[in-house]
């Protein structure tokens, strides 16, 4: 049994579960069209209702698409390196998988809080609730073949640890899925997602996965900048990272019946751009051309 193998197993095993990773977050494959309604109407909730006498100025404000494409998230440059130490991940351990998540979620709130301190804007860390089995969310239901999901609502990152995962855990593919996850946290603090959810609201069926795409290619692409901050030989190897890229490449889409996450080669470039740079301004694709968010 040779190494390339044994790799080659291992990363099918973290990337099944990365697929399901970009997919969770309102971009249900096959009730889409249900859930993703109840959710926007739970993120057009949270701001009239928070609104209140400054009502009219709040929504002209949710309505800025400047908040998506000059938000002063993009000037933070390259995200720091948290020394991050997320253990060693056995496979069979439930409390070691607690506790890489946990870990690697604080890597992110470090990572990340010092990313609004330099833009300075204001900054709160998502909650993590890790699960064993499905649940449903203030966003709506568990969308079948998701291992994790963000609901804005109540600013919480799900991580679902399932048991195939739990036999063959792929920590590179778990800390892509989770920093996937905090970008779209990212999103909503930074008010990005105000732009978003009130476009969307707007938008027809075509328009909305194209709005979609945006959202969801960046919040790749924020997951490869932090990814970047891990490249120090200890968490995973340069082939492994070029392993993860290609696979996206080719089999990014394939989970999406509608393209609403994006062509596997466009999931893949966006991933690198943010990886090379390390930085979330090489992520503004609210002003990149529709040709790129294909
Ligand atoms: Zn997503």
């Amino acid at each position: 049994m040779n190494v390339s193998h044994r790799f080659a197993a291992l990363a099918a095993a973290g990337l099944t579960l990365t697929v399901a990773a970009t997919s969770q977050v309102f971009v249900l494959p096959n009730a889409a069209s249900a859930s993703v309604a109840s959710v926007s109407q739970v993120q057009q909730a949270a701001p009239s209702v928070a609104g209140g006498a400054a009502g009219a100025q709040s929504a002209s404000a949710f309505a800025n698409k400047s908040l998506a494409t000059k938000n002063r998230i993009y000037r933070t440059g390259r995200l720091t390196d948290v020394n991050c130490r997320t253990g060693s991940l056995p496979s069979g351990s439930t409390a070691a998988y607690k506790r890489f998540l946990t870990r690697v979620t604080n890597c992110l709130n470090t990572a990340w809080g010092s990313q609004f301190r330099k833009a300075r804007l204001p900054f709160s860390k998502p909650r993590l609730r890790i699960i064993t089995r499905k649940v449903n969310t203030p966003c709506g239901k568990w969308s079948a073949g998701a291992d994790g999901y963000y609901c804005s609502s109540n600013r919480t990152m799900y991580m679902l640890i399932t048991r195939k995962q739990l036999r063959q855990p792929f920590p590179l593919g778990i800390a892509r899925l989770m920093a996937h996850e905090y970008g779209h946290h990212v999103q909503q603090v930074s008010k990005i997602w105000s732009y978003y959810w009130t476009a969307r609201n707007r938008a027809g069926s075509s328009q909305r996965l194209a709005l979609s795409r945006r959202s969801e290619l960046q919040a790749e692409c924020f997951s490869g900048a932090f990814m970047r901050t891990l490249r120090d030989g200890r968490h995973f190897s340069d082939q492994q990272w070029n392993y993860t890229v290609n696979w996206f490449r080719q089999n990014g889409h394939k989970a999406w019946p509608q393209n609403d996450h994006g062509r596997g080669p466009t999931q893949a470039k966006w991933m690198t751009r943010g990886y090379n740079s390390g930085s979330p301004g090489a992520c503004n694709t609210w002003a990149a051309s529709a040709r790129n968010t294909t």
